[in-house]
């Protein structure tokens, strides 16, 4: 597989000279395992994958929506191949707050709040409700198959985290969910069980966490923990907090160095190789 981060930022994108190195745009991840594509959220660093995948028209790829905040959805109305005929997307999703993946991704387009309806999208789309624990099985192009299970995380209106498996290798794409308190979230530890790579909500440091406690994020330090009792190798800090600059992910990701062997901060243009 291979993982590449095309926004890393949680809440609202970031432009300014103070995130240049770790970048503004928010959640959205790119997994390649065979000549399968999948992409995680569609925050605004999904602008910058179409821009890449436009080369690669006509195309099949299938995108995966933790939940359906602005910041996960966002890039949407400007992702340039789902405007291409020819090119087939397949959504997947939970249903949020009584509506489907389709109906917020259309209404996000709706007016007043977007000149470009939905529907003109000239790509083929089929929408899939996913439920808990189901898991999506998708042919590589090389004779073999990626799957992709989903778990409930903790975050207002829900969130889906993912484990995707492929050729012996595990991902665990686990953003947006915030922490119990006195206890591990055990369904995520389940996950992420041997993964290689744990991309986690790492938005706060915990001195941060202190005074946003029922926000729906958490911290490297719950991350570490996860990771370890999931047996995972490396710990990827996801979905930073806005009003941290290029200096502030860089001391969360020393801090966590310090607790878990192998801990990177991500940011754009990230690519890790498994
Ligand atoms: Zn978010
Ligand atoms: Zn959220």
């Amino acid at each position: 597989m291979q993982i590449t981060f095309w926004g890393v930022r949680g809440s609202i994108p970031t432009p300014g000279p103070a995130t240049v190195q770790i970048g503004g745009n928010t959640s959205c991840v790119e997994v390649r395992a065979g000549k399968a594509i999948l992409i995680f959220d569609g925050g605004t660093g999904l602008r910058l994958l179409g821009k890449k995948l436009a080369k690669e028209a006509p195309l099949t790829a299938h995108m995966f929506f933790s939940h359906v905040h602005w910041d996960h959805i966002q890039g949407f109305p400007f992702f340039e191949p789902a405007f291409v005929a020819g090119n087939v997307f397949h959504l997947y999703g939970g249903n949020n707050v009584s509506r489907t993946l389709e109906e917020t991704l259309e209404g996000q387009m709706d007016h007043p709040n977007f000149p470009v309806h939905l529907g003109t999208m000239a790509a083929a789309m089929t929408f899939h409700t996913m439920a808990e624990g189901e898991t999506v099985t998708i042919d590589d192009g090389e004779g073999k198959s990626v799957s992709v299970t989903s778990a409930r995380g903790n975050h207002p209106q829900g969130v889906f985290a993912y484990r995707i498996e492929h050729d012996g290798h595990v991902v665990c794409y686990a953003t947006d969910t915030e922490h119990y308190e006195g206890r591990v979230d055990q369904k995520l530890v389940d996950l992420a069980r041997d993964a290689a790579v744990l991309v986690y909500d790492s938005q706060y440091t915990p001195e941060e966490y202190a005074g946003k406690k029922g926000w729906g994020h958490s911290t490297f330090e719950e991350g570490a923990k996860i990771a370890r009792l999931a047996g995972a190798k490396r710990l990827v800090l996801f979905h930073h907090d806005p009003t941290q600059t290029d200096a502030a992910v860089r001391d969360k990701e020393k801090r966590a160095r310090a607790i878990f062997p192998d801990v990177v901060a991500a940011f754009e243009g990230l690519v890790l190789e498994l």
